[in-house]
């Protein structure tokens, strides 16, 4: 089987699955973005998605994803795409990602959401871009500073503070289950909190939330973002601990 058809078939079931957790949900399949992450493949698969009509890509490593969106311009120049960065950012990458996310899912600290902020002005004055960033906030579920996220105490004055922050739009909360967890508790502990955001932000209306192995929680708990992996393009090595 080509590669081609390997990622048409996983595309086809995984839609198929995103379809049935919804329908069981009562939700609209459609209220459920798709983001393909890309991490440890190469670009030659994201072009691959995005001819069989994968328009949202992720990574997890700034330098990993400005490489691949380089390359994925080169192989496909009329593909419409639009890069997820949704891994730990460390504050001096916040000028580089800028160049290729669309959107940062992982601002997990006042001091990213500053970096960030002053970056896009930065760009914005120098019309070297139009628009803001859209960013979600990352909530910790667990409480394990290693893991990134914030925690959801401090939930909302991040927000607020990136409410304020002129080069920066709040799109709304991201989370990644804690490992070994009952996925089902940690979602609804995050749906509350993108609830009471929401509140006080109505803009902030996503919820990206969901991977291979817990999207029917997910889906189960508002998730309006699946962010997979695995279940599209296959095992990855285990990363180095
Ligand atoms: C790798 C990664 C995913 C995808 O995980 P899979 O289990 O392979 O679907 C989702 N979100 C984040 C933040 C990731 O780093």
């Amino acid at each position: 089987m080509s590669r081609r058809d390997e990622l048409a078939t996983a595309l086809a079931r995984l839609t198929a699955r995103i379809g049935r957790a919804a329908s069981s949900a009562g939700r609209d399949p459609r209220s459920i973005r798709l983001v393909a992450v890309t991490k440890t493949f190469p670009a030659q698969d994201a072009a691959l998605l995005t001819d069989l009509g994968v328009t949202h890509l992720g990574e997890n490593r700034d330098q990993e994803g400005g490489q691949k969106a380089d390359q994925l311009r080169l192989l496909r120049p009329d593909a419409t795409v639009c890069w997820h960065m949704v891994g730990r950012l460390q504050r001096n990458k916040a000028r580089t990602v800028l160049r290729w996310a669309a959107m940062v899912q992982s601002v997990d600290s006042p001091r990213l959401a500053g970096a960030l902020d002053t970056a896009v002005r930065a760009a914005l004055d120098a019309g070297g871009r139009a628009r803001p960033l859209d960013v979600l906030l990352q909530a910790s579920l667990d409480d394990d500073p290693t893991r990134g996220g914030c925690p959801l105490a401090d939930l909302p004055a991040l927000a607020d503070q990136v409410a304020a922050s002129d080069g920066l739009r709040l799109r709304g909360l991201m989370a990644v289950a804690p490992l070994g967890a009952d996925p089902d508790r940690a979602f609804e502990a995050l749906y509350r909190a993108a609830v009471a955001v929401q509140a006080r932000h109505p803009e902030a209306t996503e919820l990206s939330a969901g991977m291979t192995s817990d999207l029917e929680a997910a889906i189960r708990h508002g998730s309006t973002c699946v962010r997979v992996g695995t279940a599209l393009l296959g095992g990855r090595p285990l990363a180095s601990p």
